[in-house]
């Protein structure tokens, strides 16, 4: 099926080469862009949707304000701003969003636009033509063996591993709603895959005031989230992190990487983080100070670094003494997030209600 998106139907899938080569020749260059006042909503208009991207409840609308070149144009320039932010978990936070949009305007466009509308009701014209343009080799309720493993490998849900699908003659059967959820994963992977952008630092430096915008955001973000840092909750690869260095061990660079960055993340300022450090019967200060600072983004290069994820904790060596939660997560942040709010939720124990005041002796 040949597909001709409309240019507002384009402005929901804004990361299609349809949608990009649409707005070619319509835009001045970036350096010309960021000059007048068009240019300046445009970067608004960018700015909002990386705030959107970064707080945790998102609601999308049918409706976009502004026209569908701009809509196009601030989807661009929010993925130059994240690269200019240049952290990880913003990156995330960003393609995230953006493939939760996608997602909506698919599941819905069906209702708006009836030539989606396959006869049996079934599935969705949209997602196939869309899954072609993502390159995904899905037909209408199966998949190629090799493609699904690969896709469905960053999902955690129970219902998407191989043991719980029918395989037949190397291809793995897909429900229509699963459909839908495959091009979502597909999006994400597609635009994580790209960023960060290369770009100019002279461009990061005309952004800047947006750029430290959003990492102020994004910070007040985490402490929102995490709330007071409650040492056990940590994911058992911090715990043991922590224990070899109270127990004198020299943590290995990766190792005092993933413990500050996720520190840090968390919300623990560099003097809590160096106070832990300070467990190390060889505590350096100084030494300790300059990784610290350096890791959070203090020590003058402005990079803020985030905690590895499990994957990569794997490889470093450092995924050590998992738990059933590790099973469900792929973040040690996820974890502890997790844990917190498990424990929060988790109703006291008769024993932990406060003990009775006992009477004083001279009564
Ligand atoms: S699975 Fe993740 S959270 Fe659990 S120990 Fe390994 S790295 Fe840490």
């Amino acid at each position: 099926m040949e597909y001709s998106p409309s240019a507002k139907e384009l402005s929901h899938f804004p990361f299609l080469k349809k949608s990009q080569d649409h707005i070619k020749g319509r835009f001045a260059t970036l350096d010309a862009v960021l000059k007048d006042k068009r240019g300046e909503a445009l970067v608004e208009r960018a700015l909002a949707r990386v705030q959107d991207a970064i707080t945790p409840k998102k609601t999308f609308t049918p409706d976009v304000s502004g026209t569908p070149e701009e809509e196009i144009a601030a989807y661009a320039l929010a993925r130059i701003i994240v690269s200019c932010v240049n952290d990880r978990q913003v990156i995330d936070r960003l393609t995230r969003y953006e493939a939760e949009r996608a997602y909506y305007f698919l599941v819905h466009e069906e209702d708006w636009n009836q030539s989606y509308k396959q006869g049996d009701g079934e599935y969705s014209r949209l997602c196939i033509v869309l899954a072609e343009e993502l390159g995904i080799r899905i037909t209408q309720d199966k998949m190629p063996f090799l493609d699904y493993v690969e896709m469905v490998a960053p999902l955690h849900d129970d219902r998407f591993h191989l043991v719980n699908r029918r395989v037949e003659r190397g291809f793995v059967t897909i429900k229509k709603e699963e459909r839908y959820e495959l091009v979502r994963e597909r999006v994400r992977m597609l635009l994580r895959r790209d960023l960060p952008h290369k770009v100019p630092a002279s461009l990061c430096e005309k952004i800047s005031p947006k750029v430290a915008q959003i990492k102020k955001a994004y910070q007040e973000q985490m402490l929102e989230q995490f709330g007071a840092v409650e040492e056990s909750a940590f994911p058992p690869c911090m715990h043991a992190l922590i224990k070899a260095l109270t127990e004198g061990a020299n943590l290995t660079h990766a190792g005092r990487f993933s413990l500050t960055s996720f520190l840090h993340t968390i919300g623990m300022d560099v003097s809590g983080i160096a106070a832990m450090y300070a467990r190390s019967p060889d505590f350096d200060p100084e030494k300790t100070m300059y990784q610290v600072e350096h890791i959070t983004g203090r020590g003058g290069s402005g990079t803020e670094y985030t905690a590895p994820a499990c994957a990569a904790m794997r490889t470093t060596g450092l995924c050590l003494h998992k738990d059933p939660l590790c099973e469900k997560v792929s973040h040690p942040l996820s974890y502890y997030r997790t844990k917190k709010r498990d424990a929060k939720n988790r109703p006291k124990k008769a024993e932990e209600k406060p003990a009775d005041i006992p009477p004083s002796p001279s009564t």
